[in-house]
């Protein structure tokens, strides 16, 4: 039997995504082959793409928001057989043995990867991955709309979970884009009350349609106050990516509220005094890591939630990235491995 090749999107220097064939090879130790059926496109992917990532070298496929089928397993891996249905979220992987992952904190593993930034990602037919950073999907759920959910969803499901806010609870959701709208469904579902805080009262509809019980236009109101009005947020997940947003909404924490930060802004202006009159806190929170996509896929699968997707093709994926980069997808951009393999 001669080699097989597949179908990747490459990006062979910065800012330049190519069509290439490849050689399929077989999964060293510790890692499985995937065949990938979507990968999201993720904003994140911008630090592949553009060369901002620390240390990332070219040619390199960008992608962290992998759904596919196990195909074939490396020596060494135990806990994945060929077809299970499976993701792969940013996290890439982690040692099991350093410092970090002995506390648990296996998110900050010293030798820790990154999907598609440290190894190739998803933008492709095939994906080659470490067992530690894969995670098992649900067969009810709908696995290309599941894409996103390894990074959008992920990042809102594990901040929520763990924000210390309880069953009733006022929590807010500033932004209503690719994070925001997963963060309302899934604070919704986990019985907070949740307000939906986004620019104009066209996305009312939408925010409510989630599950918001309250929507707060940031256009004509002032957010903090609105809060306030409401006895004030235990939490506020901030999605946006605005330091001039974040900072507007920060006066409308609840005594002993938090303010969780998973927007990547360079800066935003804080009021010590809130913070400390108040006891109140800002944090930031990292997505997760592959247990964590499997407990959001497991939830979003019981519970209904999903992502709104624009799909596209493979081998449109410059489009899909663009599309991703204009900040204008409803909501969440994916791309779709159309070749039966
Ligand atoms: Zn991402
Ligand atoms: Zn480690």
């Amino acid at each position: 039997m001669g080699s097989k090749t597949y179908r990747a999107v490459q990006a062979s220097a910065p800012g330049k995504l190519e069509l290439v064939e490849r050689e399929l090879t077989t999964p060293p130790s510790g890692t499985v082959r995937i065949r990938v059926e979507a990968c999201g496109v993720c904003h994140s992917d911008s630090l592949t793409v553009g060369g901002s990532f620390p240390g990332v070298t070219y040619p390199r496929v960008p992608g962290h928001e992998i759904v596919g089928v196990i195909d074939e397993v490396g020596a060494g891996v135990t806990r994945w057989l060929p077809g299970q249905h499976v993701g792969v979220g940013w996290n890439g992987g982690y040692c099991g043995q350093c410092d970090h992952c002995r506390r648990g904190e296996l998110f900050a593993c010293e030798t820790g990867q990154v999907t598609g930034v440290s190894y190739d990602g998803g933008y492709a037919e095939y994906v080659i991955a470490p067992a530690s950073a894969v995670a098992l999907m649900p067969a009810q759920l709908p696995r290309i709309d599941a894409a996103p959910l390894m990074c959008a969803g992920l990042t809102t499901f594990n901040a929520l979970r763990n924000s210390g806010a309880r069953p009733g609870d006022l929590v807010a959701i500033l932004g209503l884009g690719g994070l925001g709208h997963l963060g309302i469904q899934y604070a919704t579902k986990m019985g907070f009350q949740t307000v939906g805080i986004a620019r104009g009262k066209d996305k009312e509809p939408l925010a409510r349609e989630l599950g918001a019980s309250v929507y707060i236009d940031s256009t004509a109101q002032d957010p903090a106050a609105e809060l306030q009005k409401l006895g004030g947020a235990k939490v506020i997940l901030a999605t946006v990516t605005s330091g001039e947003a974040m900072s507007a909404v920060q006066g409308g924490l609840a005594v002993g509220g938090t303010l969780i930060v998973v927007g990547a802004v360079d800066s935003m202006q804080v009021s010590p005094l809130m913070l400390l009159m108040g006891c109140r806190s800002i944090k930031g929170w990292y997505s997760g890591t592959s247990i964590d996509s499997q407990d959001t896929l497991a939830f979003s699968a019981r519970t209904g939630v999903r992502s709104m997707n624009e799909t596209f093709p493979l081998e449109r994926a410059a489009d899909a990235y663009a599309r991703m980069m204009s900040g204008k997808a409803r909501f969440r951009v994916v791309l779709t491995m159309g070749r039966s393999n």
